[in-house]
């Protein structure tokens, strides 16, 4: 069996998550996202026997290759950037956190009209000003959110964000803070079933989930250095 020790690895995390959502005070429920991109289909099985549901990958290509090749049953998420060419492919995905521009939600939508089902997606936001990194700012979503509230090809899920790599707490609790505020704008816009905050990877789930993370991605935590 590849990954020895995952299950009991998944223990501690839930504990240290219980632990941080009682600092918190958020009272939410989080779920865990194996994040198992470049590790082979068999991180995925491992991941599902472990008890994780859901499995985080960044490529389209390198998912659509996974999908193929594992035999349970997770729930594919995309959180890597989605290039609008692929928007087609968004039925394969239980979930998209990456919708990162106004014209990927407009290529999503049209797809999620066509397709006469909305796509789930999750609104990422860049709050920490880092122009590297893509994502609405809480001004765009002033007008954005309600733009979108009015498409009917999408589901609005929630937020997601990624902290600048390397940040002090300071800064990553501005960061996760801000993606709860922008949370709030996109329900104050309608969006009564964005309930989710998709933040914290392994170097700082535990701040993401006292600032109130429902979704927290992890990948090195799990499984060790990606190569
Ligand atoms: C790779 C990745 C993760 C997981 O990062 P780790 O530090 O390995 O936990 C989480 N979110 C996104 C968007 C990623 O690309």
């Amino acid at each position: 069996m590849p990954f020895p020790g995952l299950s009991a690895r998944v223990q501690e995390i839930q504990g240290r998550v219980a632990a941080a959502v009682g600092r918190g005070g958020h009272g939410q429920q989080v779920e865990l996202v194996a994040v198992t991109k470049t590790y082979g289909p068999e991180a995925v099985e491992a991941a599902f026997a472990a008890g994780i549901r859901a499995v985080g990958e960044n490529r389209v290509q390198e998912a659509l290759d996974k999908m193929a090749q594992v035999q349970c049953a997770a729930e594919w998420h995309l959180i890597g950037h989605l290039q609008r060419n692929k928007a087609r492919h968004a039925g394969k995905f239980a979930l998209i956190h990456s919708m990162d521009s106004a014209r990927l939600a407009d290529a999503l939508a049209a797809e999620g009209t066509s397709r006469g089902d909305p796509v789930p997606v999750l609104v990422q936001v860049n709050t920490s000003g880092e122009s590297s990194k893509g994502g609405f700012t809480l001004s765009d979503l002033a007008s954005e959110g309600p733009r979108l509230a009015a498409s009917g090809g999408l589901r609005v899920r929630g937020v997601m964000t990624m902290a600048p790599f390397d940040a002090s707490e300071t800064v990553l609790r501005d960061v996760f803070r801000g993606a709860r505020e922008a949370r709030a704008a996109l329900q104050q816009a309608g969006h009564v079933e964005a309930t989710e905050l998709s933040m914290g990877m392994s170097g700082d789930f535990e701040i993401a989930v006292e600032e109130g993370a429902t979704m927290i991605r992890l990948g090195t935590i799990l499984f060790g250095a990606r190569a």
